[in-house]
């Protein structure tokens, strides 16, 4: 297994900026934040083979969620468990109700039961730290910080945080993508489309009226920014005189090329992410359905935990074809997709199988005014590619 993503969703290149730029007690927070999130790092965790086997394979959802009273000892004490009533806490009632609707979307949209596709129990502590600026995956739970309150809110609100960090865990049990470079980037990649797919799940959008932001409301009005990242316009989503601009290229040509933040995986993920956006809205309709669907079966049956975006590409071009079959609409928007962003599909990828007319998925004409393509959804095999 490849090494664990211990993700938080504010990238260390926002919080290193308000270090630098913000007042005395912006810095501190900012700083404390830092540090936390790279001792975590630090750990090295044997996580994944600790969070597993799992107990029971079931249906049942088994959310847990523990109050770290500003402490940074974790779980903490627990406050509510699965089919308990509210609490008088928002942060605790937020924090459920967010892991909920995210298991929800994975087993409706692609019939996988928890994290491990085998209904791993789902803990998740509120109030970590004082005014702790972020939402981390730390292999084992999520952490819910409570933000500065001037320039984050509490992390808790949003489905796509909540489903962005909760699909690190998924990766971490199917492609395992190694959390540096490429691999690290796609790793963050599919978090924020499975972050952004349950939003729109939930909020029951077509890709044409979906925002294409990851974590839209966890700024504080303070802030020159919708989101921390866009999908839609990577390099867009802030630019804020405390905050810095939004490094994320949309193309192979703008790279970024760094040994911080474990080579860019917050920043180049801004390039497979607008590929996929590319493909969600040439296809049109709901997101989860087809595009969804595609990337969901390169990750848990095609990736590995070296792949590259190269890899990615041809994965899901592959998937596309496996899916809907060559030559159908996804499969050519799959191939504009990436080739968008800068990426060609391999030779070997597009030779295998029947010839694909590459003229014709070239001229690919896209759905006038975001309607959908129609296409024959395959049913998925409950469980496919996991044994409990
Ligand atoms: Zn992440």
């Amino acid at each position: 297994m490849g090494s664990i993503a211990v993700c938080s969703v504010i990238p260390p290149h926002i919080l290193r900026s308000i270090a630098e730029r913000g007042d005395a007690s912006a810095r501190r927070d900012a700083q404390a934040s830092l540090d936390l999130s790279a001792a975590f790092r630090g750990e090295r965790l044997a996580v994944a083979v600790l969070a597993g086997p799992p107990l029971l394979p079931s249906a049942t959802r088994r959310r847990t969620i523990f109050d770290a009273r500003n402490a940074t000892e974790l779980p903490g004490k627990r406050v509510r468990s699965e089919g308990t009533p509210r609490s008088n806490d928002a942060a605790v009632n937020e924090a459920y109700e967010s892991a909920g609707a995210t298991l929800e979307f994975f087993r409706r949209a692609y019939e996988r039961n928890s994290l491990d596709g085998c209904g791993l129990r789902l803990d998740a502590t509120v109030h970590y730290g004082v005014r702790h600026d972020n939402a981390i995956w730390n292999g084992i739970q999520l952490i819910y910080g409570d933000g500065d309150g001037r320039y984050f809110r509490r992390f808790t609100g949003a489905i796509d945080v909540a489903a962005h960090e909760l699909t690190h865990g998924i990766v971490q049990y199917t492609a395992a993508l190694d959390y540096q470079g490429q691999s690290g980037a796609l790793n963050e990649h599919f978090a924020d489309v499975f972050g952004v797919l349950a939003k729109q799940y939930s909020a029951k959008q077509t890709a044409a009226r979906a925002d294409w932001l990851v974590g839209a409301g966890i700024f504080t009005r303070r802030v020159k920014g919708d989101a921390v990242r866009s999908m839609k316009a990577p390099g867009t989503a802030y630019d804020d005189p405390i905050l810095g601009r939004d490094p994320q290229p949309a193309h192979m040509r703008d790279y970024f090329k760094t040994r911080l933040d474990n080579g860019g995986v917050h920043v180049n993920s801004g390039i497979p992410n607008h590929a996929f956006f590319q493909v969600a809205t040439l296809l049109g309709g709901k997101a989860w359905d087809v595009s969804g669907r595609i990337w969901y079966r390169a990750l848990t049956q095609l990736l590995r935990s070296k792949s590259t975006f190269q890899d990615c590409a041809d994965a899901t071009y592959e998937a596309a074809a496996t899916l809907f079959g060559r030559s159908s609409a996804p499969h050519q928007a799959v191939l504009a997709g990436w080739k968008a962003v800068g990426i060609t599909l391999s030779e070997s990828v597009i030779r295998r199988g029947p010839r694909l007319q590459i003229k014709a998925a070239e001229a690919f004409h896209p759905p006038a005014g975001g309607a959908e393509v129609s296409v024959e959804i395959p049913l998925l095999r409950v469980s496919e590619g996991t044994e409990c």
